[in-house]
């Protein structure tokens, strides 16, 4: 079958590829229909590595996907041929004492697609376990279902927020992740979301979901959010900006005894304020993608309370995948996420 290959730093492929994936008795084959590029798929193509993980063979990139059921193992009962699901891309060991506490997500032993050296799924069809595939309501489209991955992360920092209802939330950069966490909050009980960043464009879709937009470039972000709370400060900042001064100041426009949730990950190791934080006794809660959130991810969809698709900006066809990850490497200020269909 295609597959999109990065072979090396920088240089990418449409390969044809044998996967040999045979069908176990608990799995799913799927038909890959939308697949969006993250911007760890970018930083694998134009630096061949993200921290530890190092791409050392060719490796087929995508981990934000949807597509088609179109064959099922036999003791697949939840889902059926013809069904449309978006799949968790990470999968951990079943029997692992992380699995059986609930925190999944940090199994030492999780198989994640697109991180070296494990394939990703921007190809024509992979083999998934059923019960990392959720169905898609009808009125739930194959490029939301593969946005289900990036608002998941959102979702899981809301629910490590534990967001109490009229909580007021600070999310610092306003791409993707900042913007569905932004969502995620407001669907999740705040009154008022502020975002702040330096690109105008992405703000302006912010305000367009009725978040409080704020370029640092020209306002002053700690002034914005006592005007905001009336001098209180916010209940909850989400960091999504990974940026190193934006952590260096993290606490500044934190209310006394509020939490702040690190979701951004910097390239390199950046200080952070401690004595900032004790003196507003601040609670810090960080996130490493998510567990047991892509059903809700779904049902929020499907029910309307989040609409990520002003956040699709961008689509290409498969055929022009390599034009695809050369623009989101370099993309245009208004572009949020790009998405590649089958
Ligand atoms: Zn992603």
């Amino acid at each position: 079958m295609k597959a999109m290959v990065l072979k090396e730093k920088g240089k990418l492929a449409i390969l044809d590829m044998d996967f040999n994936e045979t069908l176990g008795a608990d799995d799913v084959r799927i038909k890959i229909h939308t697949v969006g590029i993250c911007g760890s798929d970018v930083h694998y193509y134009t630096h061949g590595k993200i921290g530890n993980f190092i791409v050392k063979e060719p490796m087929v990139l995508g981990h934000e996907a949807s597509g088609t059921v179109i064959e099922v193992g036999e003791n697949v009962k939840s889902l059926k041929a013809g069904d449309r699901v978006c799949m968790e891309p990470g999968i951990p060991d079943l029997h692992s004492r992380a699995t059986m506490e609930g925190i999944y997500n940090l199994d030492p032993d999780v198989v994640f697609w697109a991180t070296p050296p494990i394939h990703g799924c921007l190809r024509e069809t992979v083999v998934h376990p059923a019960m990392f595939c959720f169905k898609l309501p009808d009125n739930v489209s194959y490029a939301e279902g593969a946005l289900v991955e990036p608002l998941s992360v959102g979702l899981q920092a809301v629910k490590k927020a534990n967001v109490k209802p009229g909580d007021v939330a600070l999310v610092t950069g306003c791409g993707t992740i900042g913007l569905v966490t932004g969502l995620a909050a407001l669907a999740g009980g705040c009154s008022k979301v502020i975002i702040s960043d330096v690109i105008q464009p992405k703000l302006d879709i912010a305000a367009a979901y009725g978040m409080v937009p704020v370029n640092i470039t020209t306002q002053n972000l700690v002034d914005v959010v006592k005007n905001e709370t009336g001098g209180w400060g916010t209940d909850i900042i989400f960091e999504a900006s990974g940026n190193e001064k934006a952590i260096a100041n993290i606490f500044e426009p934190l209310c006394p005894g509020g939490k702040v949730v690190f979701i951004g990950m910097p390239v390199e190791p950046v200080p952070v304020d401690i004595v900032a934080a004790q003196a507003k006794e601040a609670r810090m809660e960080s996130v490493f993608r998510y567990a047991n959130i892509y059903p809700r991810a779904v049902a929020l969809l499907g029910s309307g309370k989040i609409n990520v698709k002003p956040l699709v900006t961008d689509k290409y066809k498969f055929v022009d995948a390599i034009k695809a990850y050369d623009y989101a490497a370099n993309p245009e200020p208004r572009s949020v996420k790009t998405i590649i269909e089958m």
